[in-house]
């Protein structure tokens, strides 16, 4: 054999296999189709939506916040060329490092696309035109996703765009008409919202980020319409969405079945994503994806039907998560060693990285009830935090939720200034399975937003919360 390990797919599952893998002594190479690593994550996702969100939220608090702390400036412009070309900075930045940790680890890089030929070989057909094959003991699928369009909603990239394209445009949306108020609608309509644009959502379930616990959903809702005057329609299903030029118009049926239209200038589609598999020659080895186009794994060892062939991150079921995908990729990996590593899913944090920030981990108010589980909640909003009432964020809460009998934390769910860094306290408490009252005993610096999640803690252990 040539490789030890082969990862098809450079992205956060994909690179991080490879590394861990060469980590541990094997022999490894990574296939990636793109010129660059790093996958949808680096490239049209986490990243260069992060940097968006992260400029577009300077020069909002430029324009509408500063004054209130007593900075005086000119009215602020934004300058969307050198926004998006700091992005691709920030990019490329971020792709020469996975290059480098390629080399550093010594990992054969091929910039082409795979395909199985058999069950220990794959043909690259390599960007510059040539072919070659190259053999392994071990394959990792880790080909990703592609953002999910409907025939219907007739994309043209141009008007009517997926993430992808919002990540990339040369003008600022007059209206922007957001089909889904999921995770990626919600970030890429605040970057637009905050430089301007009128945001519409149109969404077919009954709430924003709906997989969330709702109070979040409930929460964010009331803070985007109060921050931007974002329009929201729940329970409404889009039928119909045409160019017309230099607008766009959608057409969708309202909960009451009547039919509705929306016009704008731009319509970002994020309904969500599929997972990717296209042309990778699955049939050669045997291994069929299932209807939702995912490719089925042993939940212990993420190896697939083909014994040798194993499949993470965003191709296999769970969370389309960046950091799932990486301790998948870890766990492959390992197992491949004959170590027996661990996976805990309902532990992998979800972040929404709007203003507010929205994170969660664990069990959500409105599973713990389907579930019948008897629980107790303690909440605590930001308006009662020194620190959030320091920097005027005061937009928020934290929520968390522990077993009525035994008290151990069953969900942690924040909404507010930097709940994205703050949750990662959730998950240890929940890792290491301590009670709500190990939460409210721990020493929190002062003053911190942190606080919030000790105070929560009290609350859910017997309504004690020191501060509200
Ligand atoms: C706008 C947006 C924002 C996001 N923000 C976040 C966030 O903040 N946090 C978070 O955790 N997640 C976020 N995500 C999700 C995250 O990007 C994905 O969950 C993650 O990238 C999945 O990693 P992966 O390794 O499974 O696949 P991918 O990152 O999709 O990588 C797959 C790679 O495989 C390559 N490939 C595919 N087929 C072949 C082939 N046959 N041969 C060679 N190469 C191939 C692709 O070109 C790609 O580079 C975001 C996604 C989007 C779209």
């Amino acid at each position: 054999m040539d490789f030890d390990v082969i990862v098809i797919g450079s992205g956060p599952g994909g690179y991080v296999a490879a590394i861990r893998a060469a980590q541990l002594g094997k022999k490894v190479a990574i296939i990636e189709k793109y010129d660059v690593l790093g996958g949808t994550c680096l490239n049209v996702g986490c990243i260069p939506s992060k940097t968006l969100l992260d400029s577009s939220e300077h020069y909002h608090n430029a324009a509408y916040h500063f004054a209130e702390h007593g900075i005086k400036i000119n009215t602020p412009k934004v300058d969307l060329k050198t926004m998006i070309g700091r992005k691709n900075d920030v990019v490329t930045k971020m792709n020469n490092g996975v290059e480098f940790l390629m080399k550093k680890n010594k990992i054969k890089v091929f910039n082409g696309f795979g395909s199985f030929v058999d069950k220990n070989t794959v043909k690259i057909a390599k960007n510059d035109g040539s072919e070659e094959q190259i053999k392994g003991t071990n394959i990792i699928i880790a080909t990703g996703s592609k953002p999910m369009i409907l025939p219907f909603m007739n994309y043209d990239g141009k008007r009517i765009i997926t993430s992808t394209e919002a990540l990339n445009l040369s003008e600022i949306p007059k209206n922007l008409l957001v089909i889904g108020a999921g995770v990626i609608g919600a970030e890429l309509g605040s970057v637009y919202a905050r430089l301007g644009s009128k945001v519409t959502f149109i969404e077919f379930a009954g709430g924003m980020i709906p997989t969330m616990d709702a109070t979040l959903g409930k929460e964010l809702q009331k803070v985007l319409k109060k921050q931007h005057g974002a329009e929201f329609n729940f329970n409404t299903k889009v039928t119909n969405i045409s160019n017309t030029g230099k607008e766009v118009e959608v057409t969708a049926e309202n909960s009451k079945g009547e039919t509705v239209t929306f016009s704008g200038d731009y319509c970002l589609v994020s309904i969500g994503r599929r997972a990717y598999t296209d042309n990778l020659n699955l049939d050669a080895v045997g291994i069929t994806p299932n209807k939702r186009g995912m490719i089925e794994v042993n939940d212990h060892t993420l190896e697939t039907s083909v014994p040798g062939i194993y499949a993470i991150g965003d191709i296999i079921r769970g969370a389309m998560l960046a950091h799932k995908a990486e301790e998948e990729g870890v766990l492959v990996a390992e197992t491949i060693v004959g170590q027996k590593p661990h996976i805990h899913y309902n532990l992998i944090p979800g972040v929404v990285y709007t203003w507010p920030e929205v994170a969660s981990v664990g069990a959500t108010e409105e599973e713990l009830k389907a579930s019948g589980r008897a629980y107790k909640k303690g909440q605590f909003p930001y308006k009662a935090l020194g620190r959030a009432v320091a920097s005027g964020d005061t937009d928020g809460l934290v929520k968390v939720l522990a077993d009525k009998e035994t008290d151990e934390v069953l969900g942690v769910h924040i909404i507010g200034a930097r709940a994205a860094d703050m949750i990662a306290e959730g998950v240890t408490a929940m890792e290491f399975r301590a009670s709500a009252e190990d939460l409210g005993r721990i020493s929190h610096a002062h003053p911190t937003y942190m606080e919030a999640v000790k105070e929560a803690a009290l609350a859910a252990t017997d309504n004690r919360s020191i501060h509200s």
